[in-house]
């Protein structure tokens, strides 16, 4: 089997391949694994946020960014010819049932593979700076935390856990909040979530990967798929041929690499932007959990003696840029959530980062067979593919050995 892409799925995948017993060889065009979107994201393993970014609201949003180049979700002018399609698709999946049903489909999914992660982590004895002390999601308007406690309510029969409150009870949960008390309408903390630096789980998944037998090249791009009448025999790399069937897990490359079998893949790039701060002079201060600020689309997560404030959504192409602006505006999240901490923090030793979450056009992952036979699929994880890294690949390793998958996939199916 060949798996493209090393990213966090891609390793998931060949992990999980190799845990069964099935021989496979992972490609990364890159000279290492994780530099892409699986390098500096938010770190947080969240089912508590699988919504959908196409939910109603949030598409009124950005056809209002537009005009407003500082909100920090936003679409750019010069990408709306490109993106109609998609967009038409992303809106038809916008309407409160579609966004629902997508919904219920990430919890699930998320839900399995934070067990899935915990096991790997317990039975590989995997070190990624990981802790499990919830999250803690923080709204500045009584509309938006009430919305948020009605779609927590509809997910409590699958399984969420959560508990609202006031900022008074935000404080206690994590006490570093305590001088942003007063802008907070409401709060939610979901207990159940994880966080852990995605990147150093990549790489020490990897190490167990190649221990069992898993093969990783890297510098080796795909630069075709194979086709033998309707199957997919193998790929073409710059130094030749790789026969196997394969699965595709090249994050936004995905679509290119599909479209000359005319097999369209509605996966768009999602710009995203972290900041990561060395926090050892915080020792007792340091906050103990992700926060959230749901109206900014900004979270603050702890990771080890780091702090990575990270978010935005811009719908911008595949662009690299990291405008000075955009920093800034995470940087004023974070004055604003943790005013007393920002002075001891060395930001000017702090490393940028902007990645491109892969974001299919319902907000759920594409996993399992493709219409081609020997090609599989696991990509468009959008703004969860950390949390659902584990169990995505786990699934569709059972898949391809015939076995039963442990929850229901068709919601993740291609042609669903
Ligand atoms: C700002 C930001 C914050 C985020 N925060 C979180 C979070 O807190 N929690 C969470 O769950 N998720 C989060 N995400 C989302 C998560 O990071 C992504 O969903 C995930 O990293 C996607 O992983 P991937 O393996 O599909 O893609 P990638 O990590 O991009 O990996 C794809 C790999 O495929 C390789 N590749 C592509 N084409 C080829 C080819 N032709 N040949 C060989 N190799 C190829 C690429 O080089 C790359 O290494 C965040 C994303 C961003 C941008």
């Amino acid at each position: 089997m060949i798996v493209i892409g090393g990213g966090v799925i891609g390793v998931a995948t060949l992990s999980a391949l190799c845990a069964k017993g099935v021989p496979a060889v992972l490609l990364e065009a890159n000279d290492d694994l994780a530099l892409e979107t699986s390098f500096a994201n938010g770190g947080m393993m969240t089912p508590s946020q699988p919504e959908p970014w196409n939910s109603p609201s949030a598409f009124a949003h950005l056809l209002s960014s537009l005009f407003q180049p500082n909100s920090a979700m936003r679409i750019h002018w010069r990408v709306l010819p490109g993106i109609m399609g998609w967009g038409l698709r992303f809106l038809q999946n916008s309407v409160p049932a579609a966004a629902r049903k997508s919904a219920e489909a990430n919890f699930v999914l998320a839900g399995y593979s934070l067990n899935c992660a915990k096991n790997l982590t317990q039975q590989y004895q995997l070190q990624y700076d990981q802790g499990c002390n919830g999250s803690l999601k923080v709204f500045s308007s009584k509309y938006e935390f009430a919305k948020s406690i009605n779609m927590a309510q509809e997910l409590q029969d699958l399984g969420l856990r959560f508990d609202a409150m006031d900022g008074a009870g935000a404080v206690t949960v994590e006490p570093q909040l305590q001088h942003a008390r007063k802008q907070i309408a409401g709060a939610i903390y979901y207990p159940d979530d994880c966080m852990g630096d995605a990147r150093k789980f990549t790489l020490a998944l990897a190490e167990h990967a190649k221990a069992s037998g898993g093969q990783i090249k890297l510098q080796s791009k795909v630069t075709g798929l194979i086709r033998e009448n309707n199957r997919i025999i193998g790929v073409d790399t710059a130094s030749g041929p790789i026969f196997g069937e394969v699965v595709v897990c090249a994050g936004i490359s995905a679509p290119d690499l599909l479209r000359p079998l005319d097999l369209p893949l509605p996966i768009k790039p999602v710009k995203g932007y972290s900041i990561t701060v060395d926090a050892s002079a915080l020792s007792g201060q340091m906050p103990m959990l992700p926060v959230v600020d749901e109206a900014r689309h900004i979270a603050i997560t702890p990771i080890a003696k780091r702090l990575r404030v990270v978010g935005m959504a811009e719908f911008a192409g595949v662009d690299h840029e990291l405008p000075a602006k955009r920093l800034h505006l995470l940087r004023g999240v974070f004055d604003t959530i943790y005013p007393h901490l920002s002075s001891h923090l060395d930001w000017q030793a702090a490393s940028p980062w902007t990645g491109l979450r892969p974001m299919n056009c319902d907000g759920v992952p594409i996993i399992g067979r493709s219409p081609v036979n020997g090609l599989w699929l696991n990509c468009g994880h959008g703004h969860l593919g950390w949390t659902m890294a584990a169990g995505s690949a786990a699934l569709l390793a059972d898949m391809i050995i015939g076995a039963r998958p442990a929850i229901d996939c068709s919601a993740y199916a291609y042609n669903r």
